[in-house]
């Protein structure tokens, strides 16, 4: 293009990268370029792509809705797309999450469920604000849920805005104790409203995995002090850990659940916040004060809901789950030749993701190793984006035998040519 796009992507360096690729197409685990160029999406359009690009029946209930109704206010109106979806994500949904509030971000999501935590304890009474977080986690980019995210280069300039949260550490191998007990001393002051959490896996924070019997036990401790339990499913929702949600394997039920990414097969931005009986009836009066007062102007936008409502037909009516047990049997598959290469260290996987570390010089998101392997994955036609030295896949849950080895053969080139 000959004039410089005003355009200011998100999470891009311009310095660094003055122009991108013009994406033109999308179909399945492919996405077309401008230049004839056919690239595999093997981070999912940065994990909200589920079943693969444009699946036919998302598409045709996008159409279809947009035909009989745009965005109504929903302070004002319900409508069928939002009634059949919320009812059917509480069916869906672990027990005791009654209660559905819509919004159109991950970040939103979480957003509400903060609100929604300390609305609880306002409202009846025992005003707690204190929340309780995971070292290492990533709930969002707003300033409300960076607060309770991990502190680094990404926030530094926005540090001085962010509000107070207690952390616990990550529970890794052998040091779930110490973890636990953080949990219970937080928990113990009093003053705790909530603890929350991505269950299993720790997305943006470097791909950090724990077992269901660690989530478990986190969760029965807020139980014990009665801190309200916040599952950010934004990631992890929709099958990508092997279960429809991440939770599942633990065999909990959070007292708040946020989910989004997957919520429309990734077709259309979507959130929905779920929540317990007990929460919104703290919100329940003839007192106007004791309102939730939140909304976002796209809120339950009918022709998202359309497309969430038609992703879970998807889920009902194709072999979703069979499909993710053959990709997660596929993933580990190409995974194993790694785990004795000594350029590789925590060589791991979680249902349908997997992830390694590449033994660079200097780690973390901004290691200098990061750029290379990025300029090494543009050549070879396969979208990833490592999170520093951390080299991750997390694919469509239509991509091919042939479409994996394509990315783990450019893994093996982008090492050799990151490390020479
Ligand atoms: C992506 C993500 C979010 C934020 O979602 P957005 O839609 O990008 O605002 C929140 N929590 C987790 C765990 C995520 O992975």
């Amino acid at each position: 293009m000959s004039t410089r796009s005003p355009i200011w992507h998100p999470f891009t360096q311009h310095g660094l990268r003055p122009t991108l690729p013009v994406a033109v197409q999308a179909e399945g685990a492919y996405i077309a370029t401008s230049d004839g160029r056919r690239i595999v999406d093997a981070i999912s359009s940065w994990w909200v792509i589920t079943h693969g690009h444009r699946h036919p029946r998302i598409v045709a209930a996008i159409e279809a809705q947009a035909r009989i109704m745009d965005q109504v206010i929903f302070a004002e109106f319900t409508h069928e797309p939002a009634e059949t979806l919320a009812r059917r994500l509480v069916r869906l949904a672990p027990p005791g999450l009654d209660h559905v509030f819509f919004s159109d971000s991950g970040s939103t999501s979480v957003e509400v469920a903060l609100k929604m935590a300390l609305g609880f304890w306002r409202h009846t009474g025992r005003p707690r604000h204190r929340i309780i977080v995971m070292e290492h986690s990533y709930h969002g980019d707003t300033v409300g849920t960076m607060s309770v995210g991990e502190r680094g280069p990404f926030t530094a300039a926005y540090d001085p805005l962010l509000f107070e949260v207690a952390r616990i550490p990550f529970p890794a191998a052998g040091g779930e104790e110490a973890t636990f007990e953080a949990l219970e001393v937080h928990c113990r002051r009093g003053d705790a409203a909530a603890f929350i959490v991505e269950p299993l896996i720790l997305g943006a924070g470097g791909m950090l995995i724990y077992p269901p019997t660690v989530l478990a036990r986190l969760r029965q401790i807020c139980s014990a002090h009665e801190v309200l339990f916040i599952a950010d499913e934004v990631m992890t929702g929709w099958g990508r850990t092997g279960s429809l949600f991440a939770c599942e394997q633990a065999g909990i039920a959070p007292d708040i659940a946020c989910y989004s990414k997957g919520l429309t097969g990734g077709s259309m931005p979507l959130a929905v916040t779920l929540c317990s009986a007990t929460i919104f009836d703290a919100h329940l009066s003839s007192d106007p004060r004791r309102t939730f007062f939140h909304s976002s102007s796209y809120t339950a936008n009918p022709i998202a809901c359309a497309a969430a409502v038609a992703n879970l037909d998807v889920w009902e009516d194709e072999p979703v789950r069979e499909r993710i047990t053959a990709l997660a049997a596929a993933q580990a598959g190409q995974l194993d030749r790694f785990r004795d290469d000594a350029r590789f260290s925590s060589v791991r996987q979680l249902g349908t993701i997997t992830a390694l570390d590449l033994n660079a010089e200097t780690a973390g998101y901004l290691s200098e190793v990061g750029p290379r392997l990025r300029r090494a994955f543009q050549d070879a036609d396969v979208l990833l984006r490592p999170l520093g030295n951390t080299i991750y896949v997390m694919p469509p849950y239509c991509v091919t035998i042939q479409d994996l080895d394509l990315i783990y053969r450019a893994i093996e080139r982008a090492a050799e040519q990151a490390l020479s």
